[in-house]
């Protein structure tokens, strides 16, 4: 056959493979991974809040408005992630919306003003996403596509085994830690849900989001808390500014024991590129720093 005209039958099934494939918003990159990982190679994803990009202060972009405007479903947390405009959003976007933790019964926190504020870092413990995420996306894919039901069906059965092997390999990890060094400070109150699943104790810097920042009294509590709870090691973030965090590392002598995926993916290239990575990456990390003091 001609080369030129195979070319263009290739450019022509792209082409119809890309029109025939859903469009698909998500509200930040962790979402957009567990979403891919469903709806495998029917869904064209993008995500508003990308890489290493902090939700809690987004500003959306009268291109991301575009995106959404054009996309079949809208995928969000919910429970105050998206605070940063999206949700005034959907209140008038016309395609299938999605709210992913529907139905989980979500931890409430003081924040560092004193207000009782729903925590929305759900997706910090992999068993949540098995149980609320997967299942809440499968049902709106299917919903949207249901002659890919069987696909969709398949793809969520491996992600959630997937998942439950990622909660034994972390359960694993920890083991051999001593329990009075499962405890680290963190920018901002991203892991309660991890915590409470792994039996380990984070103490944030910043409170339940990002959005507000500590006094010094705040900041001095927090630095006698540390002392008097012998805590030895603080976590840097990938989307937070991480400067108040160093500022307390230098006060107290405490180690900087690395960084840890938040609220967003890494770059393809860096080492949280997926949700799974991400959970991995972050345990590996907090192991080597609570082993090693
Ligand atoms: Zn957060």
């Amino acid at each position: 056959m001609n080369k030129t005209i195979l070319v263009l039958i290739l450019c022509l099934v792209r082409v119809l493979v890309y029109a025939q494939s859903i469009t698909v918003v998500t509200s930040f990159s962790v979402l957009g991974d567990i979403v891919k990982n469903i709806g495998g190679n029917k869904v064209t994803i993008v995500s508003i809040v990308g890489a290493n990009q902090d939700a809690h202060n987004y500003e959306l972009k009268p291109s991301d408005l575009n995106t959404i405007a054009k996309s079949k479903i809208l995928f969000v947390n919910g429970l105050g992630l998206e605070a940063f405009g999206l949700d005034s959003i959907m209140k008038s976007y016309h395609g299938y919306k999605v709210v992913v933790t529907k139905g989980i019964n979500p931890l409430l926190l003081q924040d560092n003003v004193n207000k009782i504020r729903v925590d929305p870092h759900v997706w910090s413990n992999p068993l949540n996403v098995a149980n609320y995420y997967v299942p809440n996306i499968l049902s709106a894919l299917v919903a949207i596509s249901p002659e890919n039901k069987k696909y969709f069906t398949q793809n969520a059965q491996n992600y959630i085994t997937e998942l439950t092997q990622l909660n034994k390999w972390v359960v694993l990890q920890f083991k051999g830690i001593n329990p009075r060094n499962l405890q680290a400070i963190t920018t901002h109150d991203a892991f309660n849900y991890f915590a409470l699943q792994y039996g380990v104790k984070f103490i944030s810097a910043q409170g339940i989001s990002t959005d507000s920042d500590a006094s010094a009294k705040d900041i001095s509590n927090l630095e006698k808390l540390i002392k008097s709870s012998n805590i030895k090691v603080v976590f840097l973030e990938n989307m937070t500014n991480n400067q108040l965090i160093r500022q307390i590392a230098e006060d107290t002598k405490a180690k900087i024991g690395g960084e840890l995926y938040s609220d967003a993916l890494s770059l393809p290239n860096q080492p949280a590129n997926t949700y799974i990575n991400m959970i991995k990456y972050n345990v590996t990390t907090l192991c080597k720093a609570w082993k090693t003091h």
